[in-house]
């Protein structure tokens, strides 16, 4: 499906004699969406800008035309190809370092909705370097006057995939986020990140699967961001990895497996989700997070088989685990709300590989034994799902 947005320029409506009085931008969002790095500018108007290159860098300037900030306060964001975006809180400029060369893949106003303002969104798309160069060579007027918008790049099954599965592994926490802090004073994110490593060893030797993960390093990502990083591949399965503590109890054990559900399957299920999803309260930049009131006016890909598909590689990653003699808590699989199991079109399940809080069990999840027996586990059971002959 593609159709065409038709947008106006307001000035050519309203007249020339009557210049309009400035917009005021009173919000601004920035985030991963479908393959796309997007930025949307809140106004009370229909709004107008440019972006232009700082000579000598992968700096942008962007600069709106009769229009002015009006933010609550000066903002600074960071998602997907923006390694920065710095606002002040008044003014007409927004300045943008990326990460990497880049290029306006589409920008578009979109009229009032749902208590939101005129909006315009700007979707920046990775390019090489040389595009990046022509693309502003001068500037960028925006929103660009006539739009194709072609549905987002994740529907299945896309041309030029070698027909490896891509496996999405996501190591819970980073950054300022440590997650749960063991007995002895270790934290959640190491651990998440080693078992996904070895686990992304595991699968890649195989030959049989591509693997990605939602971060490489000790850094925060946002729970939004990791979801759509999965939907932006086009993952065929999303797996977080998480680790418990009990603070109260240091006896309890074992590996827990979760999906997605909007009424937890008990108490504990209910209160783990949310201590999982406070991960994104603890960022302080503001709405990054918030897009998909955009992305819902392009995306309609819910998937009724994906709750199906989640639960069955849930129970699979359940039989592996007790097989491989690894402990399973009593009622080890569970549901509850977590936020970043939520692609609608990705079987997403979240692995709580045991308690920190217990002293033994901790030390056997850092231990190299532990990891490569959970990875070991997890392997086997993403094998049993995809239909991949058994390792020998
Ligand atoms: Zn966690």
């Amino acid at each position: 499906m593609i159709f065409l947005v038709i947008l106006f320029a307001p000035g050519a409506i309203q007249g020339q004699t009557q210049p309009s009085p400035a917009a005021q931008v009173a919000r601004l969002s920035l985030g991963l969406n479908a393959g796309w790095t997007r930025l949307v500018l809140e106004a009370d108007r229909p709004l107008n800008a440019s972006l232009s290159n700082a000579p000598g860098g992968l700096d942008l300037e962007l600069r709106l035309e009769n229009a002015r900030l009006a933010l609550p306060a000066a903002q600074q964001l960071a998602a997907g190809v923006v390694e920065q975006l710095e606002s002040p809180a008044r003014g007409d400029r927004l300045h943008l370092r990326l990460l990497d060369a880049a290029v306006v893949d589409r920008a578009f106003l979109l009229p009032p909705q749902g208590g939101q303002g005129h909006r315009l969104v700007i979707d920046l798309l990775p390019a090489d370097p040389a595009a990046f160069v022509a693309a502003f060579a001068g500037q960028v007027a925006l929103p660009l006057t006539l739009v194709p918008v072609t549905p987002a790049p994740h529907a299945g099954s896309q041309p030029g995939r070698d027909g490896r599965k891509l496996i999405l592994l996501d190591p819970g926490h980073g950054g300022y986020d440590p997650g749960a802090i063991s007995a002895s004073g270790r934290y959640e994110k190491d651990l998440t990140l080693a078992v996904a490593q070895a686990l992304a060893r595991k699968l890649r030797a195989t030959g049989r699967y591509r693997v990605v993960l939602t971060r490489d390093r000790d850094k925060a990502v946002k729970l939004a961001e990791r979801m759509e990083l999965a939907r932006q591949r086009e993952a065929d399965l999303f797996l977080s990895i998480h680790a418990d503590s009990l603070a109260a109890d240091r006896a309890t054990r074992g590996a827990s497996i979760y999906t997605r559900a909007d009424d937890a399957t008990d108490r504990e299920a209910e209160a783990l989700a949310l201590r999982e999803n406070r991960a994104d309260q603890l960022a302080d930049s503001g709405h990054a997070a918030d897009v998909d009131d955009v992305v819902a006016i392009l995306l309609d890909l819910a998937s009724r088989d994906t709750p199906r598909l989640s639960r069955r590689f849930a129970g699979l990653l359940a039989g592996a685990v007790a097989e491989q003699g690894l402990p399973l808590r009593r009622n080890g699989l569970r549901a509850a709300n977590f936020k970043v199991l939520s692609a609608p079109d990705i079987p997403s399940v979240l692995l709580e590989l045991g308690y920190l809080s217990n002293p033994s069990e901790e030390a056997m999840l850092f231990s190299e034994t532990g990891r490569s027996q959970l990875a070991e586990a997890v392997a086997e059971a993403i094998d049993r799902f995809f239909g991949a002959p058994s390792a020998p």
